[in-house]
């Protein structure tokens, strides 16, 4: 399906990667149904784990790529900093998702600006706020063509995936994370947690979006 799609759109695609268990799965598809002009990139929120880090320079040497990384404008990441200190981003939702849009959204922006398409590894199943998603979608705002190869897939099919494929997984999900994100608003989560719980898990999970996939229709 991801083949028969990707060799139809003409112009540049490219492929989101935050360190997540469904990041390797959707590049590992993307890679195997031969795509060309894939720029593959990455969100440096400079909020990362160092596991997460390393694992950047693992996927690149095992698939022999570059995940190009997008950077916040270090002038607001300052500003933000002095006014906000190290916790601010959990006194109110505003404060997180102008953290938030500062060094993910606007980045993104950047990244996805002049494409004709976007894979993601979104998932439906992953939260409420993700339930309506489609494999396929029209971002309208942003004029491209928003693939979402994953989009009904359960985690057990995403591990399941992983083991009999043989990819390498980021080491914080031998740690109890079912969710990858910033460090300051992630965490490990119990057994039987939902696989978002461990994201801003003093917020609603109505809320639990950075702004990178908002749906204009949602
Ligand atoms: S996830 Fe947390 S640290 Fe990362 S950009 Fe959003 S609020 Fe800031």
């Amino acid at each position: 399906m991801l083949s028969n799609i990707l060799k139809r759109i003409s112009g540049k695609i490219a492929l989101s990667f935050s360190y997540q268990a469904e990041d390797i799965v959707a590049l590992d598809l993307t890679l195997k149904a031969n795509a060309s002009d894939i720029e593959i990139f990455t969100l440096d929120t400079f909020k990362h784990f160092k596991e997460c880090l390393e694992y950047h320079k693992t996927i690149e040497s095992f698939y022999r790529v570059e995940i190009k990384k997008y950077e916040p404008n270090e002038s607001r990441v300052s500003e933000l900093e002095s006014r906000l200190g190290e916790f601010g981003i959990r006194e109110s939702l505003e404060n997180r998702r102008e953290c938030c849009r500062v060094r993910k959204v606007e980045p993104l922006e950047r990244a996805l600006r002049g494409k004709a398409a976007w894979i993601t590894g979104l998932r439906a199943a992953q939260s409420p706020t993700r339930s309506a998603l489609q494999t396929i979608e029209f971002d309208e705002r942003r004029d491209l063509l928003k693939i979402n190869p994953l989009a009904l897939w359960s985690e057990t099919d995403v591990f399941e995936y992983i083991k009999r494929n043989k990819l390498p997984i980021n080491p914080l999900y031998n740690r109890g994370f079912k969710s990858v994100g910033c460090a300051p608003c992630t965490r490990a989560v119990k057994d039987g947690e939902g696989a978002r719980a461990g994201r801003w898990w003093w917020e609603n999970p109505e809320h639990k979006e950075c702004g990178l996939h908002i749906r204009e229709t949602a």
